[in-house]
Formats: C-alpha cells, structure tokens, sequence
C-alpha cells in the first residue's frame, strides 16, 4: 500500500533526531537539515520565520511518551500485568523500568502498536492545525477512488464470487483474510476506526494496491455494516415497543366496557394476582390490614 502523509509523519515522529525536520508544504516532502546546514546563512531562516512553507515537524516536547506509557499500563486488561507497569512507572528511572518490564512481560508488539496509535494522533492533530490536507489516506466508505479502475472491477468480480475467505478481525481494527483464485493469497489491514492505515497483500503484483486487496476491503466494509445494523436493532429494545402497543389497546379496552364488566374483571384480577390484591387493600382497605 502507498504510504501517506500520516505515515510518513507517524514514522518520523519515532526518530529521535526530529528537531531538525520540517514538511514542506509546497511538495508535500520531509526534508531533513544537518547541524551544519542548520547554522548556515542559506535563507532557510527566513523562509522559515515567514511560516508559509516549511513547518518543523512535533519535537520531543510534543510527544509525551510519559502519558502514553501511563496510559498503555492502565489500558491492560490482565490484572497482573497491569499493576507490575504501573508500579515500573511510578518511581525513578521510570523509562528504564518501563522497558524492562515490557520485555519481561513479552508485550513489546502491543506497546509498539499503542504508541504508534497515540503517535498517528499526534500527527494528525498536528495536521489539523497546521492545515494540511490528509485526503490522501484511505477510509473504509470510499477506498474505491484510490484505486485505478481495472483493479477496482478486478476486486469487486473476486468479492462477488465469493473469492474473499476466512476473513477475521483478530483484534479490534486488526484484520486478516484469504483471497482464492489460482492461488492463494493472504491479505493483512489495519484499520484506525474507518481510516485504513496499514494494508499488505503477499501476491507478487508490485503496484500500490492489488485486486486482492480491494476484495477484502469490500468484504471488511460490507461485514462492518451488518454490524452496525445488527447493533442498531438490539439497541432498539422490541419489548418496550410492544408494551406501548398493550398499553393502547388495553386503554381502548377499557374506554369501551361498561361498568359491570370493569368491576367483574377487576375483582377477577384481585382474587387471583395476590400482588395486586395486596396492593388494592393497602390503598383502600386500611382498617383491614390483619388480612395482608
Ligand atoms: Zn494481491
């Protein structure tokens, strides 16, 4: 998959040298100045004061990798787990201790992934107020314009006949699936919630993105609206709308029935429902409590 601009900051902002790195918006590049280039009268510093072109991208300033260690230790699920991180970042030498307990741990894949996430926001924060344009990244709703249109009806006939198998989301936006044709190829996309950030097919087509690759984008998009719909309708609650529908028509009921036949139901409804028998006597019959 082609890498986009919020990739390429992602992966910049892990590299430690970053203060001398800029974007620069006419060409949409990373570029990277030397000490010596920095201390050089080049009118770089000019250009620079004037903001328009070059930005210097987040320093170490802007990440708080203390915040996202904290909050990677709190967001474990397994309770030992947790409490060993937190304890490694509460005293001195929380960094070194953070590390140690990781490796310890054997939970390197998952903090990567986690800071890589916290990091992609902070890129995009950055973005946003710096004004710019992310429309090269992928979202689930409409992958179809980054495709050219031959690879595109290529992906929707393997999606249509049913070539897109075992499709499985391992962990929430993690997800996986076969693709069958003449051979079998494995496709692997990360999704950060509909944006696709990370997408590998192992085919040999050496494009940006292949056939295989559409197919199961179209497979993730039609499974993650089954979800929502299946979501929505449980939401709904069916019971509460079936009792308003009781409700009326027992009103109806009652607006219609003459008197003997209210009282002859209601006393049929006290004799056998002690609950509200109990009820009706503690309302109207005080002077007969003995009897509750
Ligand atoms: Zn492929």
């Amino acid at each position: 998959m082609k890498r986009t601009v919020l990739d390429r900051l992602t992966d910049m902002l892990d590299i430690a040298d970053i203060e001398t790195s800029y974007y620069d918006k006419e060409t949409g590049k990373i570029i990277f100045r030397s000490e010596d280039e920095e201390l050089a009268d080049d009118g770089f510093d000019d250009e620079l004061s004037e903001g328009c072109r070059y930005i210097p991208l987040p320093g170490p300033h802007d990440l708080n990798d203390y915040e996202i260690m904290k909050d990677f230790s709190r967001s474990v699920d397994d309770n030992r787990k947790r409490n060993i991180l937190l304890t490694a970042i509460s005293g001195k030498g929380a960094f070194r201790c953070f590390r140690q307990s990781i490796e310890e741990l054997e939970m390197e894949d998952e903090w990567y992934a986690f800071k890589k996430a916290a990091y992609r926001n902070i890129a995009r924060e950055w973005c946003e107020i710096h004004g710019i344009d992310l429309s090269d990244s992928m979202n689930i709703d409409d992958f179809e314009k980054k495709f050219s249109y031959i690879i595109m009806s290529r992906a929707a006939d393997y999606f249509d006949g049913g070539r897109v198998t075992s499709l499985k989301e391992k962990k929430r936006g993690n997800w996986t699936a076969v693709v069958e044709g003449s051979e079998d190829y494995t496709v692997v996309v990360r999704l950060d919630g509909k944006e696709i950030i990370y997408s590998d097919c192992n085919c040999p087509y050496d494009g940006d993105l292949c056939k295989h690759e559409g197919a199961v984008f179209l497979s993730i998009r039609e499974r993650l609206k089954r979800r929502s719909k299946k979501d929505l309708s449980s939401g709904e609650n069916p019971g509460v709308e079936q009792d308003s529908i009781r409700k009326k028509i027992i009103d109806d009921l009652i607006e219609i029935m003459d008197e003997d036949e209210l009282r002859k139901t209601l006393t049929e409804i006290l004799q056998y429902d002690k609950r509200r028998r109990d009820d009706f006597l503690l309302k109207y019959g005080r002077e007969h409590k003995d009897l509750l």
